[in-house]
């Protein structure tokens, strides 16, 4: 088994040559097809987030082994089943949730898998996504792609599924109230082609790189807005053409987040789903004035993504740009995600 692992925080990924895993229990082993390069990796490779003023949130304090095989979207095939596995069988292609509980607390029971206090998380605790096989704890976490195609539907493991989990969060909204979402990168595209099957607001689509403002309008935003505009938030609010009642702010800087409050109306809910990093001074008196609502979003549940995966298959979710690229190249890939240079999302194949 080849796998582009974290070796040390803060260095290039390297390539490392194991046995394939034989799956345990009620494990099943994965032949990756393909695996898609979330931003996030950028930050877990350095091996912190940034909390602002100098503080970080280090990885290897929250229990992150090394070394660690990172890629959390991942889809391929069924190539083998511990004596105990079941909810799968041989052969299936599918994509796997890779949000994984411990399985036995109270969360993983009502399955909040994404609220476990002791995650089982491939690519962030256990090995994931950049290798040619990967073990899944349980059969049930392979959702079957059907007629999807593979590559789009391993996208839908981490990018879809936390842009959907984050439209679930807003508040209920009609035709004449605007929902901002900040970053159009590949997030903010899943976004955009999930939206109208959750909200029936208009979206408007702010970012600083031109080209990912097209990719949004081609994905259906009703309106884009230019975030380097000198006229800021004042600016965006006349762009919007109506009061924005919801934001999804997909990059989680305090730039970001400052034009999120910026924009905030009465009612307005706010929600956090970027990690690059920072912090946010909020004057308290506009929280109860305004009844706002500053919360955060992570990812999403297991039955969210069979949802995804329905929609997929009836056709009601457009596909978002996907470009597939070696396995070899993740690395360069994830810095040139660190530098904001792609559109849409990449997908490495083995
Ligand atoms: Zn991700
Ligand atoms: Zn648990």
């Amino acid at each position: 088994m080849q796998s582009y692992q974290i070796v040390d925080w803060g260095k290039p990924l390297q390539l490392r040559i194991r046995e394939t895993p034989v799956p345990q229990g009620e494990e099943v082993l994965v032949r990756i097809e393909a695996s898609g390069v979330c931003h996030s990796d950028v930050h877990i490779r350095a091996g912190y987030f940034d909390l602002g003023g100098g503080r970080q949130a280090r990885l290897s304090d929250a229990g992150a082994p090394l070394p660690l095989t990172m890629g959390h979207e991942i889809a391929g095939t069924v190539v083998a089943m511990g004596p105990q596995a079941s909810g799968v069988t041989l052969g299936t292609r599918g994509v796997v949730y890779p949000w994984i509980g411990c399985g036995h607390c109270g969360f993983c029971a009502q399955g909040r898998d994404v609220d476990c206090e002791a995650p089982r998380s491939l690519g962030t605790r256990r090995d994931g996504g950049y290798s040619d096989h990967v073990i899944v704890p349980k059969g049930r976490y392979i959702v079957p792609v059907g007629k999807v195609d593979i590559h789009l539907a391993a996208t839908y493991a981490c990018s879809s599924l936390t842009a959907f989990g984050a439209l679930q969060k807003l508040p209920p909204l009609g035709g004449d109230d605007r929902v901002l979402l900040i970053g159009a990168g590949g997030l903010g595209l899943a976004a955009c082609a999930i939206a109208p099957l959750v909200t029936e607001a208009r979206l408007v689509v702010a970012d600083i790189d031109p080209a990912k403002l097209g990719a949004a309008t081609r994905q259906g935003a009703w309106a884009t807005f230019d975030a380097r505009d000198p006229g800021g938030a004042l600016a965006l609010k006349q762009a919007a053409g109506g009061p924005i009642r919801g934001v999804i702010d997909f990059v989680g800087s305090r730039d970001s987040a400052q034009l999120a409050m910026g924009v905030a109306t009465k009612g307005t809910v706010i929600i956090i789903v970027g990690l690059h990093g920072g912090s946010l001074e909020v004057p308290l008196p506009l929280l109860p004035t305004r009844n706002l609502t500053i919360r955060g979003s992570y990812v999403g549940r297991l039955e969210d993504l069979q949802a995804l995966i329905r929609f997929a298959e009836e056709g009601r979710l457009p596909p978002i740009p996907v470009t597939q690229r070696p396995l070899a190249e993740v690395d360069r890939i994830l810095d040139e995600l660190d530098e904001r240079r792609l559109v849409g999302r990449v997908v490495v194949t083995p």
